[in-house]
C-alpha cells in the first residue's frame, strides 16, 4: 500500500543521511562558527537532523542556472497585483464621493442651514448644496424642518426619530412607515423663515428630484464609465449605491446610536450622547450630548478639530474667507452647564 511504500522511502532516505559526518575545515572565511553546531556536541534530537545546514554541498561553479518561465504563475500574479493596485485607485475615489456628500449633510443640511451656526458665502453655498443634492436625504428645506423638529421635542412622539422608540425606529424605521400626527402637528410649526428666503434653498427644493437623481444616482455611474472606463457594473455598486448606502447609514448613527450609547457629561436629561464611533464615522457629529445642549455651537462639540473633519472643513473655508461668524461656546457657559445637568462623567483637563 502507498503509506508503506512511503514509510520504506523515508526510512531509506533516513539511514543514508544520517550517516553523513559532519564537514571538517576547507570553508570560506566566516563560515567556520557554523561548524560549531549542536550535531558536534551531544545529541539532543537524535531523530532529527536535515535541518542542520549541510556545509559540504556547494553549488557548481559557471553561469547561473537558465530561468524557465512558469507563465501561470506570472499572469496569476500579475493579475491579482494590478487588481489590487486598480481596487486602490478606486476606493479613494468613491471615498471622496462619501466625504463631500458627508460634508453635504454635516457642514450644509445640519451645521449650516438647520441650526445656523456659521455664515457662508455664495460659492461655499453652492458647494454645499450640490453636496446635500448628491447625499439624497431630502432636500435641506425638509431635512431642516425635521431637524428642528427632532431638537426642539428630542424623546417624544413630535420627535421625527424619536430614540425612545428603539435603536430601528431611529436609525432607519421612522422613514419606513407614516410620520406620527405629533410630529406633523408640531413640525408644521416650526419656524422655516429664513429657508424660505434662502433663493439657493427653494431652488433645490423646486428641482429637488430630479436634481438628486442626476447627481446622486446618474452622474456617479455613468461618469466613471465614460471618463476612465469602468466598468458599469463597478461604477453602480462602489461609487453609487456603496456610497450611498454608507452617507445615510453614517448619518442615521447620529440619531440611533448617539442617543443610545454614550456618556452625558453635559445634559443627563437628555438622551443624546458622547459617542466617538459615531464622531469617526460622521466627520465630528457624535458629540450628540454637547450638541443637544448647545446647538448653536458650529462645532457641534466642546472641541474643535477633535475628531472633527466638519469643522476642520469650515475653519478651512473661514480661512479663505468663504465661511465667517461662526458661533463657538465659551468655555465659561460649557462649565456651568457641566456643573448644572452633567451626569458626572465629564473628566476636566
Ligand atoms: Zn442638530
Ligand atoms: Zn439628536
Amino acid at each position: 500500500e502507498p503509506g508503506h511504500l512511503f514509510f520504506q522511502a523515508s526510512c531509506s532516505y533516513r539511514t543514508t543521511t544520517t550517516t553523513t559526518a559532519p564537514p571538517s575545515g576547507g570553508l570560506k572565511n566566516g563560515e567556520e562558527k557554523l561548524e560549531q553546531t549542536p550535531q558536534d556536541g551531544e545529541d539532543i534530537r537524535p531523530e532529527m537532523k536535515d535541518d542542520i545546514r549541510d556545509p559540504t554541498y556547494q553549488d557548481e561553479e559557471g553561469p547561473p542556472p537558465k530561468l524557465e518561465y512558469v507563465w501561470r504563475n506570472i499572469i496569476l500574479m500579475v493579475l491579482l497585483h494590478v487588481g489590487a493596485l486598480y481596487g486602490i485607485t478606486l476606493v479613494p475615489s468613491s471615498s471622496f464621493l462619501l466625504f463631500f456628500c458627508g460634508l453635504g449633510i454635516t457642514a450644509g443640511a445640519h451645521r449650516l442651514w438647520s441650526h445656523r451656526t456659521y455664515k457662508a458665502r455664495l460659492p461655499l453655498r453652492v458647494f454645499l448644496i450640490i453636496a446635500n443634492t448628491m447625499a439624497f436625504q431630502n432636500d435641506v428645506y425638509e431635512w431642516t424642518r425635521d431637524h428642528r423638529t427632532h431638537h426642539k421635542f428630542s424623546d417624544t412622539h413630535a420627535d421625527p426619530h424619536n430614540s425612545g422608540r428603539g435603536f430601528f425606529f431611529a436609525h432607519v424605521g421612522w422613514l419606513l412607515v407614516r410620520k406620527h400626527p405629533a410630529v406633523k402637528e408640531k413640525g408644521s410649526l416650526v419656524n422655516m423663515s429664513d429657508l424660505k428666503a434662502e433663493k439657493l434653498v427653494m431652488f433645490q427644493w423646486r428641482y429637488y428630484i430630479p436634481a438628486a437623481l442626476v447627481t446622486s444616482l446618474v452622474l456617479p455611474t455613468v461618469v466613471p464609465c465614460y471618463c476612465w472606463g469602468e466598468t458599469f457594473l463597478h461604477s453602480l455598486f462602489i461609487p453609487t449605491i456603496l456610497r450611498y448606502v454608507m452617507v445615510l447609514n453614517v448619518t442615521w448613527l447620529v440619531n440611533s446610536a448617539a442617543h443610545l450609547y454614550g456618556y452625558r457629561p453635559y445634559d443627563k436629561n437628555i438622551s443624546s450622547r458622547e459617542n466617538i464611533l459615531v464622531s469617526v464615522g460622521a466627520l465630528g457629529e457624535g458629540f450628540h450630548n454637547y450638541h443637544h445642549a448647545f446647538p448653536y455651537d458650529y462645532s457641534t462639540s466642546e472641541y474643535r478639530w477633535h475628531i472633527n473633519l466638519t469643522t476642520f472643513f469650515i475653519d478651512c473655508m473661514a480661512a479663505i474667507g468663504l465661511a465667517y461668524d461662526r458661533k463657538k461656546v465659551s468655555k465659561a457657559s460649557v462649565l456651568a452647564r457641566i456643573e448644572r445637568t452633567g451626569d458626572g462623567s465629564y473628566k476636566s483637563d
